[in-house]
């Protein structure tokens, strides 16, 4: 029986993929590839050259240069770009926003699903972004698609940043969290779109350990090994 599964974990912002995706690969002795941080590694690094995304050349030259690298850090995992740790500097609000803009430029997603690709080929891997189970791994043995209201997500995410002592407007965050749904799921390159056969799991009003359970379920059912 195989035990070096691919996992493919697509769904929209703020659904809990990043810290659910840890934890499952975690349990699994599983590395764990968060490819929303490619993305935002890329944005960073037009940003800091001044690259217009409306330039593919200038895009496509400095693709070529990029050197996006993951190494452990304790329980969590550093984002290297060149060398240098940019796990911060990627998840800024101006970053963030270009990101949606940058992820729909069809060179820049050939190059990070190459990199993808070879980064899970072996198995053994859990991947979570929004384009794994229909793109990168349509062959992924376990796909599971998250969901969540979006307003259940916005108030995560003002959660979240009042922890930080941020202070925001819970409406406001939760028409963000809508915008950038739309970006995602109306762009023509690689959409966000649940697979035909990933299973969904919507985690609406679920503890994150209720929602690790049920995902363990799914890898089990598809693995008779224990996990
Ligand atoms: O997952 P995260 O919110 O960090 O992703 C940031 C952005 O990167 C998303 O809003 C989306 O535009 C893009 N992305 C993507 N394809 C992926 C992962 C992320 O287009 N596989």
């Amino acid at each position: 029986m195989q035990n070096s599964l691919i996992v493919a974990i697509d769904g929209p912002s703020g659904v809990g993929k990043s810290t659910l995706s840890k934890m499952l690969a975690e349990r699994l002795g599983y590395i764990n590839i968060d490819t929303g941080a490619m993305y935002r590694t890329v944005a960073l690094a037009l940003d800091r050259q001044a690259v217009s995304p409306d330039d593919v050349a200038q895009v496509s030259a400095l693709l070529d240069t990029l050197d996006i690298t993951f190494i452990r850090s304790g329980h969590g995992e550093k984002v290297l770009l060149n060398g240098d740790d940019v796990s911060e500097q990627i998840r800024t609000p101006e970053v963030s926003r270009l990101t949606p803009i940058v992820a729909a430029i069809p060179r820049v997603r050939e190059a990070m699903v190459d990199r993808q690709r070879r980064m899970g080929k072996n198995g053994g891997v859990v991947l979570e972004g929004r384009d794994i189970g229909t793109v990168v791994f349509p062959q992924a043995e376990v796909k599971l698609f998250m969901v969540a209201s979006a307003e259940e997500r916005g108030r995560r995410r003002f959660l979240e940043l009042q922890q930080k002592g941020v202070t925001v407007d819970l409406q406001e965050t939760v028409r963000e969290v809508e915008a950038r749904d739309r970006a995602d799921s109306e762009r023509s390159h690689s959409p966000l779109v649940k697979a035909d056969d990933a299973v969904e799991i919507d985690t609406t009003g679920l503890s994150i350990e209720q929602v690790l359970e049920r995902m363990l379920d799914v890898v089990r059912s598809r693995n008779t090994n224990r996990v």
